[in-house]
This record gives C-alpha cells, structure tokens and sequence, in this order.
C-alpha cells in the first residue's frame, strides 16, 4: 500500500492550489482525479485579477502557450432589453479556457498524481485513511466539485434537498466564415440577467472560442430560457447563426444556499464541494483557489495533528473571508429578485458599481495570498 501525507480528491481549481500550497512546504500530496488531465470543465472561463495573483500566475508567460483574453469591458443588460457597455481604463479579469488552465495548474502543483481514477471506496483504520485499499493517508480533502464523494462521505445530501444553480454552456472554435459573424469582442463580455432576475445569461468570445451559457436558480426553465436567450443573441446579430448543439449542463452550490459540513477529523472539504461559490453571480473559481489556500494553511499549522479541532480555524477563515453562510446568500439573492430590473440595470452608475464591481469583479475584496508569501 502507498502511503502520502494528505490525498486530495480532484484535481481542479480548488484541489490544484491545496496541493500547490502544500507541496511548497514539503508535504508529499496525491491528488486523485477521475478525469484525465487535461479535461474539459462547464464553465464560462472567467477569472478575475485576484485569481492571478492568488495563484502568482505569471500572466505574460502563461499567455504565451494558452489562451488568456484580457477584458477591460463589459456589455450588460436584460434579456431583449436595452443594453449598456462600460469601459475600464486597464484589465479587470481575463478568459481563459479550463482545459487549459487547469491542467496548467494541476502539473504545477508538483503533487504526485493519480488521473483517471475515481475514488471508489473509503474507510478508517484507526487514524488512517485507506483509499481505493490503495493508499493510506492521515489527511483526506474532498476537491471533488459540487458531487463530490468525500462530501457525500461527509453526510451532504447531493443532488436531493440542496438548492443548487444549474447552468447549460457551449465552448467552441468558431470557423473562419463564424468569427465574421460574430459581433461579440474579446475584450467586452456579454452578461443579460433573464427578466425574472433569477439567472443570467453570458456571451464570452476567448480569441477563436465562443462560450455562451445561461445560469438559473431554478433548473426546470434552463433549457426553455437557454433556447430564448440564444435566440436573443442571434436576433441582435450578436453570434453567428450556426451554433453547435452540445450544450452541457452542471450544478453547483452558492455559499448560503446550503450549508455542508466543511470538516471532520481529517477531512476537509475546498471549493464547489463545500458550497462556496459568490451568491450573486455564481463565480466560483476565486472562492475555489482561495479555499484550496486556506485549508493548506490550517494542514500546515496543524503540523499532523489532524484531530476536528485542529482543523478548526478552517471554518473560521471561510467566515472571515465570505461571511457567515447562513446569511451571505439569502441577502444576496433576496436582494437581487426585489430589485426594479429595467431601471436599475439601464443605470449606468448602478452597473458599473454594483453590477460589475461588486458582484462580478468583487473590487471591494484584497487578493488572497498564500500563507507561506
Ligand atoms: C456553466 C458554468 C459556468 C461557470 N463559469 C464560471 C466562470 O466563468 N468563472 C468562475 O469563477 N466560476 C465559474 N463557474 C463555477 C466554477 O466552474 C466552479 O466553481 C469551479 O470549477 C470549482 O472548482 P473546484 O476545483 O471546486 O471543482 P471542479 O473544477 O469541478 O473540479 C472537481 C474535480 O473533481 C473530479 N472528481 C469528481 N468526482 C470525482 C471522483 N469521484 N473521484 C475523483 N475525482 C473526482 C472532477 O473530475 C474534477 O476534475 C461556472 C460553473 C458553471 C456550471
């Protein structure tokens, strides 16, 4: 049987940067993933600059080998409503393509991996983990995404009495005659919030790629809604007329919108396996990254020692950095639905301050750096 000091399950944002963390200070880290690497992820591939600076991604020398859109502006608006583009004077977030960046951050890591393997069975031996009776571990992270198995392990319900965000997306190369036909910039996002404000729509042109998605709190008018905004987008002459039509659909948990037990004597849990996406606009890479850097430090200073106690001040650093989960998301989607749609987002000072800087850029919040910087 092998043996390592903690085994992380998934290998995406938030499994990545754990393991990064980890590894820096001289743990020995597996990260397990069923997926072999690089593997593509629904996502619309948006990361915004503290992403950059949580993970020190040298921008300039990523950019030459993968995609890295800059964006200095965004066009918003309602679904068949007027529209508004606001500009910034430098880079506020850049797209990347997750097939890419993940793999990237994965092989950075320095972790010792083990791909196209599931986690398929659990147990104790006293104060062991034993893993697929494979590895032997005292220290297990469940970086499994939103159904991810070490939090089912942990009790969550998945899929059944949580109230997750679905959301359908396409990601793909236009052809030459599609990118003449494309009125969508690089540099300028597309984001329509749907007119009962519970989801929104993106149009993201990545060099050569298109990502289209919509995002809803309530999964049974997804694919109704997806088909009408898309329809939208072509009516404005915004995309090409010709959209493939493999949509692909995922879930996930908004912090507040239920609460998973983040911890348990040696186990943690980081990223879309504890629920941590922003309640208002469901960016959950940030919060994944930082979570992965948080749980590392809280492993660090336990020093082996990975009794529930220990592993305590995780719980308290998630408070500190995205409040107290049982309040954080009804504020936050209570507020949205009550908001007087048409008006408030044809407001130019209420897009650029609220809309964007606060929900999608979270401006008002320091980058998160790693406990060993
Ligand atoms: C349509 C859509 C668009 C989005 N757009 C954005 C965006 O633009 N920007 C943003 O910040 N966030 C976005 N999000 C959210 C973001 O994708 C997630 O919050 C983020 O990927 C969470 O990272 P993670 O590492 O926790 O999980 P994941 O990225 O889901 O990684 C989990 C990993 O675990 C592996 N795994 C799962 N089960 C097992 C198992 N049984 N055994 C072993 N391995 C397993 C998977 O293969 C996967 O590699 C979007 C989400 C959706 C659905």
């Amino acid at each position: 049987m092998e043996s390592c000091d903690a085994l992380i399950v998934g290998g995406g944002p938030a499994g990545s940067s754990c393991a990064w963390e980890l590894r820096r200070h001289g743990m020995d880290v597996i990260v397990m993933d069923k997926a072999s690497f690089p593997r593509d992820k629904v996502c619309a591939g948006w990361i915004t600059p503290a992403v950059v600076q949580a993970l020190q991604l040298d921008a300039k020398a990523y950019a030459r080998q993968h995609l890295l859109q800059p964006i200095t502006a965004f066009r918003t608006g309602l679904i068949d409503g007027s529209e508004l583009e606001t500009h910034y004077p430098d880079t506020v977030s850049f797209g990347i393509r997750r097939y890419e960046l993940d793999d990237y951050l994965l092989q950075r890591s320095g972790a010792r991996l083990l791909l196209a393997q599931p986690l398929e069975s659990l147990r104790r031996d006293g104060k062991q983990w034993i893993v697929n009776e494979l590895i032997s571990t005292p220290l297990v992270i469940g970086a499994g995404g939103h159904f991810c198995p070490v939090a089912r392990f942990m009790g969550a319900k998945l899929g059944a009495g949580e109230p997750a965000v679905a959301a359908k997306e396409i990601e793909f190369e236009m052809s030459p005659a599609q990118r003449d036909a494309c009125r969508v910039r690089g540099d300028t996002p597309e984001l329509y919030f749907c007119k009962d404000l519970q989801g929104y729509g993106w149009c993201f042109r990545k060099g050569n790629y298109l990502n289209i998605g919509l995002g809803r709190e309530d999964n049974h008018l997804l694919s109704g809604q997806l088909k009408y905004f898309c329809d939208f987008l072509k009516q404005r002459g915004r995309i090409p007329q010709d959209l493939p039509d493999q949509f692909h659909g995922h879930a996930y948990l908004l912090y507040g919108h239920a609460v998973r037990k983040h911890l348990d004597d040696g186990m943690l849990l980081v990223g879309d396996a504890a629920g941590l996406a922003y309640p208002q606009i469901g960016e959950g890479i940030r919060p994944a990254v930082e979570s992965g850097l948080m749980a590392a430090a809280t492993i660090l200073k336990a020093r082996g020692d990975y009794r529930r106690e220990k592993l305590l001040p995780y719980a308290s650093r998630l408070v500190v950095r995205f409040g107290h989960s049982a309040a954080s998301g009804s504020a936050g989607s209570t507020f949205l639905r009550t908001l007087v749609a048409g008006k408030l987002l044809s407001s130019k000072w209420f897009t650029r301050h609220v809309v964007l800087d606060r929900w999608f850029l979270h401006t008002h919040q320091e980058a998160l750096y790693a406990a060993g910087d």
